[in-house]
Formats: structure tokens, sequence, C-alpha cells
């Protein structure tokens, strides 16, 4: 391994090139096939060339297939390649641009997909696996680098867009995503279409989409709580601080810019503690423990509306960026609520925690340093120490 298996000149991680030709909003109109596994649809995509001259739009994909690239303007077909796979960052989407493009103003291109039924951005779960067992859930993961198997993106956080979609299901299913949802329309054959809007400019690792047998509690003027039925009275109980917590980030912070903020509780095999999509934190239903005793949790993916979600890391190797400063505030936020000494012990057994694990990965192994070099080919995910997302 050298320092040439960075993919590209910006982003190790990612074979874009926002230098050249940037995205500014994507437009998403899919459908939600549970039977295939996949997601299928058309994203429109805003872009601009950031150099005079560009001849090309470059995104990621992971195992999509794309059917169609065109204009939508004229529906002109433009040429496009998909490069041969680069270890587990997936394939180049090279789409040549047309020379009408204009240097200096904004156009659109369409392109026609699917995922792969092993995107390893979403969880698709048989309806024996969710508490209620009536239907089938779905549910996204993009951090670090797994938007490019869900949608072709430009798949670097340096690149942040707003986006829209519409997505059609059965109508027996709920459609929550990392945006301000609109009223749903009809569709045929007994669907329904959800419809959200991100007005906030986002890295597209930050897209987020769950569907399922879902439920709602409204437990602050901001601040609903989403589940399955069988938890959502439990659910809303133990988050009941959550729109507190808003208003103490907002006093440390400044405002809170994302208009609606959703907590919503996942089925029992999610992995994580929490993860932060704008306007929707996904949490573990292992912090519905009867005590509030775990909501810290809460806290911290309520302080990355800020930190990370607005200031986000130029590229992976910079993930620090994104979570120190959001568990440096995270413990202000437990300080004012709870106290200086909680927020004195927090602070110690973070240490006492960071100590030990470079402790046991040695020193001078490189994995302990604070800015990580991943240029010879490492994928970001196996460069973090743990999944404290
Ligand atoms: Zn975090």
């Amino acid at each position: 391994m050298s320092a040439s298996n960075a993919l590209s000149p910006g982003d190790p991680s990612s074979f874009s090139r926002p230098d050249q030709c940037a995205i500014t909003d994507i437009s998403l109109d899919v459908k939600i096939d549970f039977g295939r596994k996949v997601v299928h649809g058309t994203a429109t995509y805003k872009c601009k060339k950031v150099l005079a001259g560009a001849d090309s739009l470059i995104l990621d994909t992971d195992q999509l297939t794309i059917f169609k690239v065109y204009c939508k303007q004229t529906s002109q077909d433009l040429q496009f390649s998909v490069g041969e796979p680069v270890g587990k960052f997936g394939s180049k989407l090279q789409i040549t641009l047309l020379t009408s493009f204009p240097d200096d103003g904004e156009f659109e291109i369409c392109v026609d997909y699917e995922n792969s039924p092993a995107a390893t951005g979403l969880q698709w779960m048989p309806a024996n696996l969710t508490a209620g067992k009536r239907q089938p859930y779905l549910y996204s993961q993009l951090q670090s680098i797994f938007a490019r198997t869900v949608l072709p993106c430009q798949d670097t956080p340096s690149v942040k867009h707003t986006y829209s979609a519409r997505v059609t299901v059965d109508k027996a299913l709920t459609v929550l995503m990392s945006a301000v949802p609109s009223p749903t329309e009809p569709a045929p054959n007994d669907q329904v279409t959800y419809i959200f809007q991100q007005p906030v400019p986002i890295p597209c690792y930050l897209i987020a989409i769950a569907v399922g047998d879902l439920t709602s509690k409204k437990i602050g003027s901001r601040t609903t709580v989403w589940a399955e039925s069988e938890m959502i009275d439990k659910a809303a109980w133990e988050f009941e601080k959550a729109e507190q917590m808003l208003t103490t980030a907002e006093e440390l912070c400044g405002p809170y810019i994302w208009g609606v903020y959703n907590i919503l509780v996942l089925p029992p095999t999610f992995p994580y503690g929490g993860i932060e999509n704008p306007c929707l934190t996904f949490a573990a239903p292992t912090l519905i423990v009867g005590d509030r005793s775990l909501t810290t949790v809460i806290a911290h993916e309520i302080t990355h509306s800020w930190t990370g979600n607005l200031v986000t890391n130029f590229n992976w190797e910079h993930f620090w960026l994104n979570e120190g400063h959001t568990m440096f505030v995270e413990r202000k936020i437990i300080g004012r609520l709870h106290g200086e000494d909680d927020r004195q012990f927090s602070m110690n057994s973070g240490w006492t925690d960071l100590a030990h694990t470079i402790k046991e990965f040695g020193p001078t192994n490189p994995l302990t340093k604070l800015v990580l070099d991943l240029t010879d080919g490492t994928h970001p995910e196996d460069s973090f120490f743990s999944r404290a997302v």
C-alpha cells in the first residue's frame, strides 16, 4: 500500500471530484420494494461546474445498477461509464457532461438506478424480526461511506447539498427521512407517496430513511418520538427530556435550524447506540431501560445538529472534529441539566477510556493518531476504534 491508493485529491475514500463539478441538490423519486430488497427510481442532480470547462461529473457507486443517465431539460441521453470495483470502495461512475451545460450556472442530470439487495447501507428486516411482527422494516445507515451503496452520489463529507424525496410504499407502512415531511399523496395499487424536503445543505452520509409499522407521540413543541406501537409509550417516557436537552443545546450553540426533531426507536437488532441523522435521531431500543439513565445518548445526537451536521469533517481522516466537539458539547449539556459533578465524572470516565484504548492498541499504532491517514487505502470503518457515532 502506498499514498497513491487515495481515490481522489480531496478525499482518499471517494472517487468524486467536487473540485471540478459539484452537486448542489438531489431530488429522489423512488419506490421501496421489500420483496426484492431494492430501492429503485430516479435521482435528479442539480450540478454546477467548479472548474470552468469541466467535462464530467464523477459519482461514487457500490453495486448499483445504472439504467439510464439523461439531461432533465431535454431528456437527451448522457454517456456514462461504471469503473471496475476498487477494494471496498465501490466503483467510479463517470458521466460525460453535454457541451451545452453552462460554465456559470446550474444544470440537472437524471439517473435511473436501483441498489443491490446486498447494499451495506440498508438493513431489510422481515416482519418476524420486528416487535409487532406485522410488517417488514427497512432502515439505512450511510455513515461513513455507505451512501454509495444506496444511490449514486459524491460520497465525501466535503460536498454538501440540499435534498428532497418522494418515496412510494404500501399503505400499511410509514416512511421517515432525515428531512421535514410534507403531506402524503395517494399512489396507485394501494400505495402512498411520502414527501420530504431537507433545505439545509448536508453531506450525503446524512441522508437517512426508515420504513416500518410506526406510530408517534409528540413530547415537545418540536420533538416527536417514533416507534412500533408496542414500544411507543415507554419510549416517550424515556426520552421526555429531549426538548429540554434541545433548548439547552441552543443556549450553548445557537438556534436549532432543522425545524423538527424526531427520535426513532429502532427494532431490537439495531447495532448502534444512536445515529445523528438530521431531524431524525435513530436510537437503540436498549436505551429504553425505564429510568432515563442512558438518555445522554440523546444529548450526544442532538449536539451533532451543530457539530458534525452543520460543521462537518472535510473527509474521514478528520473524524475527530465531528466526534470530539460533540463529546465536549454533550458534556456541557449534562453539566447544565445534572450538575457540574456529573460533567466532571463523564469527562474523567472518557479520559480513562481513551488512555486505556491507546495502551491497548499501543501508543505508536497509527490508528491512535488524532488525524488518521487513509491515503493507504484503509477503509474509514476499519480506522475507528468504536462505532460511537
Ligand atoms: Zn457522535
